[in-house]
C-alpha cells in the first residue's frame, strides 16, 4: 500500500496536489477539512461542534479528529493507499494514526511537506477566499490564526515522520506540474523502498 501524508500550511497547496496524486495513484483522499465541512452543509452534530472550532481558526479537538479519520478509512476496505490531507495536525494524531494503520497491518510511506513562505500564504488564501466560499479564508485574522495554530501545534508532526526516515520537504512554489512532478519524484522513491 501507498500512504501518503500531504502536508503544509494552510494555503500551501495540499488540496490542488492531491488531487493530481489520487489521480496517479488511484489512491483514496481523506481530506479532514472537506469531511468537517461535508457534515456541516449536512447540519450533523459532528459538523456543530468542529464548526465552532474552524470558525475562529482552531484544531477541532484530537479524539473527535481521530475517531472521524478511523472511521473513514473503514468505510475503504478495497482502498490500495490513502492520501491523508490535513490529517495529521498534532503530535496524538500522529501516534494515533501509526497505531491504527499497525493494526491494519500497514503504515505511512512518507510524509511530503510542502513548502510556502508565509507572506505568500497570506496572498493565496485571500485570493481563494474570494470565490471558494470559505468563511476561515476571507477573514485575516482567522487565516493569521491558522498559521499561528499551524506553527505552535502541527509544525512539529513533521519530527515524528523525520524522526523514522520518512520525510520530504518539497518547494510549493511554481506553476502546479512543476511542484506535481517534484511530488512524484519523492513518491517514486518510497515507492521502490515500500515494494
Ligand atoms: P483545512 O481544510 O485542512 O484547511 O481545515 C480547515 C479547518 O478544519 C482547520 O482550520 C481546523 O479547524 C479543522 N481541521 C481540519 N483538519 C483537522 C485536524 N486534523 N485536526 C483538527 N482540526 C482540523
Amino acid at each position: 500500500m501507498l500512504n501518503i501524508v500531504l502536508f503544509g500550511p494552510p494555503g500551501a497547496g495540499k488540496g490542488t496536489q492531491a488531487e493530481k496524486l489520487i489521480a496517479k495513484y488511484n489512491l483514496c483522499h481523506l481530506s479532514t477539512g472537506d469531511i468537517f465541512r461535508a457534515n456541516i452543509k449536512g447540519e450533523t452534530e459532528l459538523g456543530k461542534l468542529a464548526k465552532s472550532y474552524m470558525d475562529k481558526g482552531e484544531l477541532v479537538p484530537d479524539q473527535v479528529t481521530i475517531s472521524m479519520l478511523e472511521a473513514e478509512v473503514e468505510k475503504n476496505p478495497k482502498a490500495q493507499g490513502f492520501i491523508f490531507d490535513g490529517f495529521p495536525r498534532t503530535t496524538p494524531q500522529a501516534n494515533a494514526l501509526a497505531n491504527f494503520l499497525t493494526s491494519k497491518g500497514t503504515s505511512i510511506s512518507v510524509m511530503l511537506a510542502l513548502d510556502v513562505k508565509e507572506e505568500e500564504l497570506i496572498k493565496r488564501l485571500l485570493l481563494r477566499g474570494a470565490d471558494s466560499g470559505r468563511a476561515d479564508d476571507k477573514d485575516e485574522n482567522i487565516i493569521a490564526n491558522r498559521i499561528k495554530v499551524y506553527n505552535e501545534q502541527t509544525a512539529v508532526v513533521a519530527d515524528f515522520y523525520a524522526a523514522e526516515g520518512k520525510f520530504e520537504k518539497i518547494n510549493g512554489v511554481g506553476s502546479k506540474d512543476e511542484i506535481f512532478s517534484r511530488l512524484c519524484n519523492a513518491v517514486e522513491k518510497y515507492r521502490v523502498e515500500s515494494n
